[in-house]
């Protein structure tokens, strides 16, 4: 399709894709496969979403490779060889390149093309798409495959622009490799992005200043080459290994030591030993060593407190131990996994600088301000995030029935039906959206499921001659307190994470995942078991 200058008039597909990461790969070779024409339009220039943006050092998935690959086609399970247990970005962007040579993706595909705005024509049930180069596009339906953690956030420091030296963002880090070496480089943030970051700068930094508003838990990821045989066993039955893994919880974990019963039934020296053993394997599975540690404010102290335990028996300043100790519940914000990440504060290149109490004041053309102190820098890396689950919906201009705005529908907070579809939004459809498990999940897992279940839907209104479907307003309010409900038997909304959109000033504080990804399937399932219920379906040829 050659690109457009304005005024073409709107093309016209069966349906439009925005986002090319792996939510929207999936869809476009899912909805080829009903032989739909498809058309997907990315903002980057590449395949692979996350993985083409998050270019930083150290970056790896932290759920195991094994876990965090597609299942819906045995063959490519069976080529792919993952070389570690957790596979580099560098490594993801080949699998997702892979999978877009594999299934010649690439064709359907418009790259450098962002989105601006999506607007629904009710007497045509159409949507139309409009990129910033002024493109349109039309189709029946729309799925947004935008992605959860795209948004990237860009803190507001007085004289932002102020900064002469090399200035880098985690979440759009360049293609050219950065040099390091002998420079003193500043790192602000320590979530997942930073705690990956900082052990891997440092190692050729000349100094470097962690600036640290919060802690944060971190697990030892302990990676490790992927020998031949855990391979082979895996994918002997891969999707047997993924539905394991639902039924553990999140769709991953399946091959770690099993999770207990409520941790006050376990003696404390049982206690210790249990968690020994899973910090000792690595991972996320120190998490789910009791069943209620993530429900119970007692049981998910004693996780806690073993964490504080291994901070302090790792660094050897106590000062900067205490301080990198959180005192918050542990995965009530999202964990992170490291290698060497405590340890990095014992190399001499290294400080941490307190900024929660007294916050950057202010960039300088040499570095920064905090607390009144200079602080002189070469480079700046900033770890700070992303407008999480909503931002990247909500940075384009969606109009559904009658004009309304998402950003209207959703100003208290996002609402879904099954976190897949919005009322009032007819024929559009979320991958991982809000009120889905998403980001508590296996994101693999959950983005097959979702765009599966879309597929389905599709099929089934072409099957019927209807002309769209809606989430009915009372399912949707019905679903919102269901989520709620869920979130409140657990300690996750007490804390100030980006999972209740607490990281963006301004944003309505409301818990935004569906707790359980087992659970949640069920109820797609019988959603659709019962000619999907929730739904209002129109008819006249879709
Ligand atoms: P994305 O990969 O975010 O892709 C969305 C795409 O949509 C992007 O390429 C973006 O450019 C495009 N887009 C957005 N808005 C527009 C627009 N208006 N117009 C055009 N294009 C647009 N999850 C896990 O389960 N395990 C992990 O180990 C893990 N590690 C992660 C590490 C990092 C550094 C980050 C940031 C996230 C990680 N995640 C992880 C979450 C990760 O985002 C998902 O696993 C997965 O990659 C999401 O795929 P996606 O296709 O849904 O979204
Ligand atoms: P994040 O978890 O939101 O962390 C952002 C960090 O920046 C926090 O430490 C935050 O401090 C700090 N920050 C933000 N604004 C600041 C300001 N103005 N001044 C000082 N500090 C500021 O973002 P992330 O690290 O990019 O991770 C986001 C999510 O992406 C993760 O939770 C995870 O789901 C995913 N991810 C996964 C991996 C992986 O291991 N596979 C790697 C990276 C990301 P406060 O806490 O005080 O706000």
């Amino acid at each position: 399709m050659p690109p457009g200058n304005g005024s073409d008039p709107a093309r016209r597909f069966d349906a439009l894709v925005v986002g090319a990461g792996f939510a929207g790969l999936y869809a476009l070779h899912r909805l080829r496969g009903l032989g739909l024409s498809v058309r997907v339009l990315e903002a980057g220039s590449g395949v692979g979403g996350t993985w083409y943006w998050n270019r930083y050092p150290g970056a790896r998935c932290d759920i195991e490779s094994l876990d965090y690959s597609y299942s819906f086609s045995d063959e490519l399970a069976r080529e792919w060889e993952w070389t570690e247990r957790y596979a580099t970005q560098a490594e993801i962007l080949r699998y997702a390149e892979h999978v877009a040579d594999r299934f010649e993706l690439r064709r359907d595909i418009s790259f450098d093309t962002r989105v601006v705005s999506a607007v629904f024509d009710e007497r045509a049930s159409e949507w139309t798409l409009t990129t910033e180069a002024g493109d349109r596009l039309r189709a029946p339906f729309c799925v947004m495959a935008t992605g959860c953690l795209s948004a990237p956030l860009e803190p507001d420091f007085a004289d932002r622009d102020a900064f002469s030296g090399e200035l880098y963002y985690t979440n759009r880090w360049p293609h050219e490799p950065v040099d390091f070496t002998g420079k003193r480089v500043g790192v602000i943030g320590t979530g997942s992005s930073g705690i990956q970051a900082i052990p891997e700068i440092a190692k050729t930094a000349g100094s470097l200043s962690v600036f640290q508003r919060t802690p944060n838990f971190s697990f030892p990821a302990r990676n490790e080459p992927l020998s031949d045989e855990e391979q082979g066993a895996v994918k002997a039955d891969y999707r047997g290994h993924r539905q394991r893994g639902i039924e553990r919880g999140g769709g991953f974990g399946a091959r770690w030591a099993p999770v207990l019963g409520p941790a006050a039934d376990v003696p404390p020296g049982e206690q210790r030993e249990a968690l020994e053993e899973r910090w000792e394997g690595g991972g996320l599975a120190v998490l789910s060593c009791f069943e209620d540690a993530l429900a119970n404010p007692e049981a998910n102290a004693v996780v806690a407190e073993f964490v504080r335990e291994k901070i302090a028996g790792v660094v050897d300043d106590p000062e900067t131990a205490a301080l990198l100790s959180p005192d918050t519940m542990v995965g009530c914000k999202r964990p992170c996994l490291d290698t060497g990440y405590f340890e990095t504060f014992n190399r001499p290149n290294v400080r941490l600088v307190d900024i929660s109490e007294a916050p950057i004041e202010r960039l300088t053309p040499k570095g920064l301000v905090t607390d009144g102190v200079d602080h002189p820098l070469d480079v700046l890396v900033l770890a700070t995030g992303f407008d999480a689950m909503t931002g990247a919906l909500l940075r384009m201009d969606v109009r559904g029935r009658g004009g309304r705005r998402l950003a209207d529908a959703w100003r208290e907070g996002p609402r879904t039906y099954l976190g897949l579809a919005v009322h009032g939004f007819p024929n559009l459809f979320l991958v991982t959206g809000p009120g889905s498990p998403s980001v508590l999940s296996n994101m693999m897992a959950a983005i097959e499921q979702h765009v599966d279940w879309i597929t389905g839907c599709i099929a089934h209104l072409r099957e019927r001659g209807a002309r769209s479907i809606e989430a009915t307003r009372e399912a949707e309010a019905a679903w919102i307190e269901d989520v709620s409900e869920l979130a409140d038997a657990s300690i996750y909304p007490t804390c100030n994470s980006w999972y209740v959109g607490a990281n963006v000033p301004g944003k309505p504080r409301v818990f935004m995942v569906y707790l359980g990804l087992a659970g949640y399937i069920e109820r797609c399932n019988e959603i659709v078991a019962k000619g999907y219920e929730g739904f209002a379906l129109s008819p006249g040829g879709a």
